[in-house]
């Protein structure tokens, strides 16, 4: 579902990816770890081309992201993503946030956005809040609304990039118990998290990056079940983090 090939970009002269390979397949939870600074953002971005780079080539379902004749709304209308600030548009209505791009990008009726948009809300349990604004909403509803506004376009692959590392500590299990029902539902997901409970739970494979660089890229058991096996960076970096 998504292919990296050798993929690497510059700032400059500073080289925030270097070389990254790796794929991604359908029906596969792939979690993306690694310290502060390591790149992890901006390969997830590359992804839905919000993050152009220099070398290399991407391709979402068989679409190449960098190919200047590709349509890129349309591609980045089958890519759900979700940011660590939940980027609601504060003016609109919960309902409203859930229908806009469905409307804009797709096509979509009002009325069709609205079924197809409330349907995804009662995925994540916020039926209730529907009419509201989301400064009414606490950080981890918000998220969720977030989560129900990509999944309304239809996502072929969702990204997530450190979904709940802004949420108050007991808001972060309700936004991860909808991610892990997303991905026992069979979701194509791409996680930049540091949350390995999830990782451990339903990740089937992890990828440790440091400076720009895919260091790791392994099962899930591997990954945990024999630190022996790993890089000295990552090793250190689990360390820490387990
Ligand atoms: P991560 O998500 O792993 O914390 P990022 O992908 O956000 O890392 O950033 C990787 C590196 O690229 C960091 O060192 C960051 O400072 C640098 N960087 C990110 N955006 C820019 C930019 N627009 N210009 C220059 N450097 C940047
Ligand atoms: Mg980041």
């Amino acid at each position: 579902m998504i292919e990296i090939h050798n993929v690497s970009k510059w700032y400059g002269s500073f080289q925030v990816l270097a070389d990254c390979t790796t794929s991604v397949n359908k029906g596969e939870v792939v979690v993306v770890c690694g310290p502060s600074g390591s790149g992890k953002s901006t390969l997830i971005k590359t992804v839905n081309a919000l993050e152009p780079f220099q070398k290399g080539e991407i391709l979402v379902d068989g679409v190449s992201v960098n190919d200047p004749k590709t349509n890129l709304p349309r591609l980045r209308s089958r890519v759900g993503m979700v940011f660590q600030h939940f980027e609601l548009f504060p003016h609109l209505s919960v309902t409203e946030n859930l229908t806009l791009a469905q409307t804009k990008v797709l096509g979509r009726s009002t009325d069709e956005a609205k079924v197809r948009g409330l349907k995804m809300l009662d995925r994540v349990g916020l039926m209730a809040h529907k009419d509201k604004f989301p400064g009414q909403l606490s950080g981890g509803q918000q998220q969720r609304v977030a989560i129900a506004r990509a999944l309304s376009m239809d996502p072929i692959v969702m990204l997530f990039d450190e979904p709940t590392s802004a949420l108050d500590p007991e808001m972060v299990g309700e936004v991860l118990d909808v991610m892990v029902q997303l991905a026992n539902e069979g979701m194509t997901m791409m996680c930049v998290t540091h949350e390995m409970g999830f990782a451990r739970k339903v990740s089937h494979r992890v990828i440790f990056m440091d400076q720009g660089r895919i260091l790791e890229d392994c099962a899930k058991d591997d990954f945990f079940g024999q630190p022996e096996a790993r890089t000295p960076r990552a090793k250190e970096f689990l360390s820490k983090i387990l």
